[in-house]
């Protein structure tokens, strides 16, 4: 299993803290969001997740706001 490394990201151009910690660096996931009630029903949206390296606080946004700085 290999973990992914952590990176600084950016959001709309701007470097993307930590809002607990104040960490700056993320490791990105893409995570399903069950929005029609039934899970891999391929009706549900996608969103896209990063982990604080540090704290581990997940912070979710629409995809494609996030990119790897
Ligand atoms: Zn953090």
């Amino acid at each position: 299993m290999s973990t992914p490394q952590p990176v600084q990201m950016r959001v709309l151009d701007r470097p993307l803290t930590c809002v607990v910690c104040a960490g700056d660096e993320f490791t990105e996931r893409t995570i399903t969001v069950i929005t029609s009630g039934v899970a891999n029903s391929g009706l549900n949206k996608s969103a896209q997740a990063v982990a604080c390296a540090s704290c581990g606080y997940i912070h979710q946004f629409g995809t494609g706001s996030v990119t790897r700085a």
